[in-house]
């Protein structure tokens, strides 16, 4: 599941060449001034858009610290920015998640949490899938009482082409643990997702 996946991998200049034949195929003359580098800007593109299958993110979550003295309420982190992109349409997927987690004696640093975030959106998803490897790495690696995702997103293969549905975002949760079994630890969580922002600590 963490490890990128292995084809071999054509050379720059194949990839820039698959981009002339997209843009002959999109009605367009490759040669033209304006779109004489746009081949090299996709591919440069695409190296940040998919960077996370380079990325191993049960690493990132390896360094944890233990003297919580006995923290045993939940964590949560809300409002992740979340950009993806929809392996059906190669088109961008973009919304926010939110992770929770009760820890059991060991706590990670938040922005690690954004990181494995971001190691699984920078690849092609499907909104499913990415929130169950997100929930399943936190849960695995740091073994908590319990692991909640939350990802609301819209998806612009449905927003600019197909249905046409702006304004439309889906929403995909994976719970495991406490917040799976346990009703009123679902309700609390619940109740902090819904608390106004509080933006007076964010700035
Ligand atoms: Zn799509």
């Amino acid at each position: 599941m963490t490890n990128p996946p292995t084809p071999v991998r054509p050379s720059r200049e194949e990839a820039e060449e698959a981009v002339r034949v997209m843009l002959r195929w999109a009605g367009e003359d490759p040669s033209r001034e304006g779109l004489l580098d746009t081949p090299s800007r996709v591919a440069r593109s695409y190296e940040e858009f998919f960077e996370g299958y380079a990325v191993n993110p049960e690493e990132l979550l390896q360094r944890t610290f233990s003297e919580v003295d006995d923290y045993d309420e939940i964590v949560l982190l809300r409002d992740i920015r979340l950009e993806s992109h929809c392996e059906h349409h190669m088109v961008p997927i973009i919304g926010r998640a939110h992770i929770a987690y009760l820890p059991r004696k060991r706590v990670v640093g938040i922005s690690k949490l954004a990181r494995v975030v971001e190691a699984y959106s920078r690849r092609f998803q499907i909104q499913e899938r990415l929130t169950a490897q997100i929930a399943n790495t936190i849960d695995s690696v740091l073994e908590p009482y319990g692991t909640a995702v939350i990802i609301e997103a819209g998806h612009q293969c449905m927003t600019t082409r197909g249905v046409h549905r702006p304004g439309v975002s889906m929403v995909t949760s994976r719970m495991l643990g406490v917040f799976r079994d346990n009703s009123d630890t679902r309700r609390e969580l619940m109740a902090m997702l819904n608390r106004p922002g509080m933006s007076e600590f964010s700035a």
